[in-house]
């Protein structure tokens, strides 16, 4: 069944989309989100469980953009709340401080180790001196920031238990994008001695958080959209993409109920851009689809549990290293927002990377949830199993665009595709194929709706500011 020609129409509720949903609804633009789930906000939403909240691992609200900031406080407005940023990296059994603090990574990494961290150093930087390394990989990069030795130490294992390959066949541009602003002369710099910006070091301390959890911007958002008289159908997926003469004339929608089609006058997504050139009516040619198989993703499993305690860390990120125990990533809700779980008890989140089809992702839930709770009790000593309420799983599938060796090449093939449509622009992480956080998610979605008003902006110049990551690195 066909339905009337909306003038906008938004693949996607989640920050990147309901951005743009949002600044057409505010300039009178008839305007249709398209939701495939349940709830908005995408990866980041917050999932409500019997009166404890939990993101889908722990987000950070951090912007530079004053016009991403001015959004975030309009729609979030009271229910903003400061958080103390405290994190630790577990390794060798042992917690250091992260940032990285001396004393403590001296005490930690041993008097050897830390010789031949800073001899490792020297040495990259001597060399450095008269012969320029050629950097390829994300080995290539750390090893001449860091040294061998801090690399080995430091970065290897986590980034690898993060991406699921060796450092050296992640792609350069990844470590230059994530972690430019970490060298360790600043690193020393920052422990040792106050900052002169006061500013940066508040930001990296402290950050932005809504009281309710992170997926309260989308929700915030989605009801001033349909405040607005313009809709968010919730549970109707883009299955197809009809195109003409270069533009965009009308999306597939499946709503479980037999399915219409919608004509749109603009198409902005912010489904996967590989998924996207799929569903692409007539279709995309061969080259291009090849383009968009050989991108990948990496996936992500929260488990989450609920605590019989009344707080279980004083933490708000802990990293672990360690590859002997499978999460990646652990934080406590109720330290970022007391709010986030009831009185007297807690709750924590578990990240595990990994790939959707691997091992890890065909676990049962129950073999996860008792997995988690052992390497909690018996390894981590954060908890006693009898303490562990209740429990659950959630599997987000594409929650990191993987930029491996080459990945460049294969992404420009897919991007020259779909810049080719008059009427059709991308948006968000997953949707551009670009490590993007919340806030460079929100200003692509408010960007687009711009170009839709007339104006003429160039998305994908988003999250190219070197300062913004020097900023954030310390993540
Ligand atoms: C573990 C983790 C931690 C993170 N931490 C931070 C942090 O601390 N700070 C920060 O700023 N950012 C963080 N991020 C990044 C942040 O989650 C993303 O930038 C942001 O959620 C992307 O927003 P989006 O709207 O582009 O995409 P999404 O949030 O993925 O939303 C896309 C939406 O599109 C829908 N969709 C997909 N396909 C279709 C279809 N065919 N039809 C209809 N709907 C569809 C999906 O259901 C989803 O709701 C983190 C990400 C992860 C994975």
């Amino acid at each position: 069944m066909a339905e009337k020609k909306t003038s906008a129409c938004v693949i996607g509720g989640g920050p990147a989309g309901l951005s743009t949903a949002y600044t057409l609804s505010q300039n009178d633009i008839d305007t249709v989100v398209l939701e495939m789930g349940t709830q908005v906000g995408g990866i980041s939403r917050t999932i409500e469980r019997n009166g404890f909240r939990f993101d889908l691992g722990g987000h950070r609200f951090f912007t530079k953009d004053p016009e991403v900031e001015d959004l975030f406080r309009e729609v979030l407005g009271d229910e903003i709340i400061w958080v103390d940023r405290s994190s630790k990296i577990y390794y060798h059994n042992k917690y250091f401080d992260y940032p990285l603090k001396p004393a403590n990574a001296l005490l930690g990494m041993g008097l050897g180790t830390t010789a031949r961290c800073i001899f490792d150093y020297g040495l990259v930087k001597a060399r450095g001196l008269y012969r320029k390394p050629e950097i390829v990989s994300l080995e290539d990069w750390v090893t001449n920031e860091f040294g061998g030795e801090l690399f080995r130490q430091f970065f290897k294992d986590y980034t690898e238990k993060v991406w699921g390959i060796d450092c050296d066949r992640i792609d350069a541009e990844w470590a230059a994008q994530r972690i430019k602003g970490l060298s360790l002369r600043v690193a020393i710099k920052d422990a040792l001695l106050p900052s002169k910006n006061g500013k940066v070091k508040t930001l990296i301390d402290k950050f932005m958080y809504p009281r309710l959890g992170i997926g309260r911007i989308s929700e915030n958002l989605a009801e001033r959209v349909e405040g607005m008289d313009n809709e968010v159908r919730m549970g109707q997926k883009a299955v197809a993409v009809n195109h003409e003469g270069g533009r965009v004339t009308s999306v597939e929608v499946a709503d479980g109920k037999g399915g219409y089609s919608l004509e749109v006058g603009e198409l902005v997504s912010s489904m996967p851009l590989t998924g996207l050139v799929k569903v692409m009516r007539p279709q995309a040619p061969d080259d291009v689809l090849e383009a968009a198989d050989s991108l990948r993703y990496r996936d992500l499993i929260t488990v989450n549990l609920i605590v019989d305690k009344p707080q279980i860390t004083d933490l708000t990120w802990i990293y672990i290293h360690d590859p002997a125990i499978t999460l990646g990533r652990i934080h406590e809700p109720k330290n970022w927002s007391p709010a986030m779980a009831p009185e007297g008890k807690s709750s924590l989140v578990t990240e595990y990377f990994c790939f959707e089809g691997g091992e890890v992702w065909e676990m049962d839930d129950q073999a996860l949830i008792d997995l988690t709770i052992e390497d909690l009790d018996q390894r981590l000593h954060f908890l006693r199993k009898q303490e562990v309420m209740d429990a659950f799983v959630v599997r987000i599938p594409k929650a990191y665009p993987m930029y491996e060796l080459g990945y460049e090449r294969r992404l420009k093939k897919v991007l020259d595709y779909v810049n080719g449509f008059t009427n059709l622009q991308i948006i968000g992480r997953y949707g551009t194929y670009k490590y993007n956080n919340m806030d460079h998610s929100m200003k692509t979605g408010m960007l687009a709706a711009r170009n839709i008003m007339g104006e003429s902006h160039d998305i994908s110049q988003v999250n190219l500011d070197k300062e913004y990551h020097e900023e954030k690195a310390a993540e």
